[in-house]
């Protein structure tokens, strides 16, 4: 099975607008260094993760139809994209009701009346549609706010992805259970360091891959702010796969 990473990047993206800091530098002269807004795609459910606010751009190149959309939480770089939706008729969305009200807000704002589907999920519940099983599961990000991680199974494959995470994910023994020996992890490494209920940092990003003993683990969200991104395929080594912007992997 196929997915495509389709940002690589965190809120502010890389180049950050102003800054000169090695990596929005680089990413200037170099658009392999240039990280977009986190957002990933699953071709065999037509699934895309989080509606990036570089949607338009993400599809233009992808050129695929989206029909299944996981949003993890609400913050601007994982939802803003939504109305770029608008060129396809048929959608479902599945989160948790709280991140549903934004995007329904987002759909009636900009796009008006719509045929598309909100499926509220309840967190920590197995939901079957089809093709494919999901469970959205908390973490802690903002305090106050709602944010998840997913669970899907498609066919015999597992993909977890952490979504927006504080480093308490690694002392979540229901979530690391869950997520034990999946197909591939997709786990957030937002700095250098982490900050506590906000965002992982590289070396728990790397421990949380060791726990969890996924067949491949994808790093991503990825800052400006981060290390370059060849000192962090230094740093992961045998850990896992530093994201890049539409980059494939086989599962
Ligand atoms: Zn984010
Ligand atoms: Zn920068
Ligand atoms: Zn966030």
């Amino acid at each position: 099975m196929r997915v495509i990473l389709l940002g690589s990047g965190s809120y502010s993206g890389t180049p950050k607008a102003l800054c000169n800091c090695e990596n929005c530098t680089r990413a200037r002269k170099f658009p392999q260094y240039r990280r977009t807004r986190f957002s990933m795609y699953i071709p065999k459910i037509k699934a895309l993760i989080d509606p990036s606010p570089d949607l338009y751009y993400h599809l233009r190149h992808l050129n695929e139809k989206v029909e299944n959309v996981f949003i993890t939480h609400p913050h601007f770089d994982h939802i803003a994209g939504l109305p770029e939706l608008q060129v396809f008729k048929e959608v479902t969305f599945y989160s948790h009701e709280k991140t549903l009200h934004v995007a329904k807000l987002l759909q009636e704002t900009f796009l008006g009346e719509r045929e598309w589907r909100y499926t509220p999920l309840d967190f920590n519940r197995w939901y079957g549609f089809g093709n494919f099983r999901v469970k959205h599961f908390p973490v802690v990000h903002q305090p106050g706010e709602v944010a998840g991680g997913f669970i899907l199974e498609i066919g015999e494959k597992k993909i977890a992805i952490t979504g927006d995470t504080g480093p308490e994910i690694l002392k979540d023994e229901r979530v690391l259970q869950d997520i034990q020996g999946a197909d591939l992890l997709v786990s957030e490494m937002t700095h250098k360091h982490s900050i506590p209920k906000t965002h992982l940092g590289v070396e728990d990003a790397i421990k949380l891959a060791q726990m969890v003993g996924a067949n491949k683990t994808l790093f991503v969200h990825i800052s400006h702010s981060n290390y370059t991104h060849e000192e962090l395929e230094e740093k992961v080594r045998e850990a896992g796969i530093v994201g890049r912007d539409f980059m494939h992997l086989k599962i």
